[in-house]
C-alpha cells in the first residue's frame, strides 16, 4: 500500500512511518521534551497523536473530507485504522484510482505532517483549502507522467484531476 513503483518516495516514507505510528506527535515525547502546554497546533485541544491528526481533529479532518470526492469510493471513514482497513482492500492492483487513492492517503498524511510542524515550528500557517490545493497538485503532477489506456474509469478520473 505504501511503495509502489508509482509513490512519491519522500510522501511514502512519511506514511510509512505514519503506519508504524513512529512520527514523533506529543504522546510520544518523553516527558523531560514534553512540557504542561503542548497542545494540538490545529486545534489547541491538547496534546496531538497519530489518532488525533489523521483525522479526528477538525482541520485535518476539514482536508480529509475535501479529498474523499476524488478516491471515486463511497463511505470513506475519518478514522485512521479504518481507512487503512478499507485502502488495504480497495488499494490492491494497479488500476488507476487504486493509484489515485494510495497517492492521495500518502500525500494528505505527508502535507498534514508539514502543516503541523509548520504551524509549531515556524509559526506559518495556511488554510485547509491550501493545504488541500498542495495536495491535489503534488498528486495531479505524479499523474501527468503516467500513462493509461483510454477506458471509463481512466476517462473519469482524468475528468476528476483535469488531466488533459
Ligand atoms: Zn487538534
Amino acid at each position: 500500500m505504501v511503495w509502489f513503483s508509482q509513490s512519491i518516495p519522500r510522501h511514502a516514507f512519511i506514511l510509512w512511518v505514519a503506519l508504524k505510528k513512529r512520527l514523533k506527535t506529543h504522546d510520544k515525547l518523553r516527558f523531560w521534551e514534553a512540557h504542561a502546554d503542548l497542545s494540538c497546533a490545529f486545534c489547541q485541544n491538547g496534546p496531538d497523536s497519530h489518532s488525533h491528526l489523521f483525522f479526528e481533529c477538525p482541520f485535518p479532518n476539514l482536508v480529509w473530507n475535501g479529498l474523499k470526492v476524488k478516491l471515486n469510493l463511497n463511505g470513506i471513514p475519518d478514522i485512521w485504522a479504518d481507512i487503512i482497513g478499507m485502502f488495504q482492500q480497495v488499494t490492491k492492483g494497479k488500476t488507476l484510482w487504486s493509484i489515485i487513492r494510495r497517492l492521495v492517503l500518502a500525500a494528505t498524511v505527508y502535507h498534514l505532517w508539514q502543516e503541523r510542524n509548520n504551524r509549531i515550528f515556524k509559526s506559518k500557517r495556511r488554510s485547509h483549502i491550501a493545504v488541500g490545493k498542495t495536495i491535489t497538485d503534488d498528486v495531479r503532477s505524479r499523474l501527468l507522467s503516467l500513462s493509461f489506456k483510454s477506458s471509463l474509469n481512466v476517462d473519469r478520473a482524468r475528468l476528476v484531476w483535469n488531466r488533459p
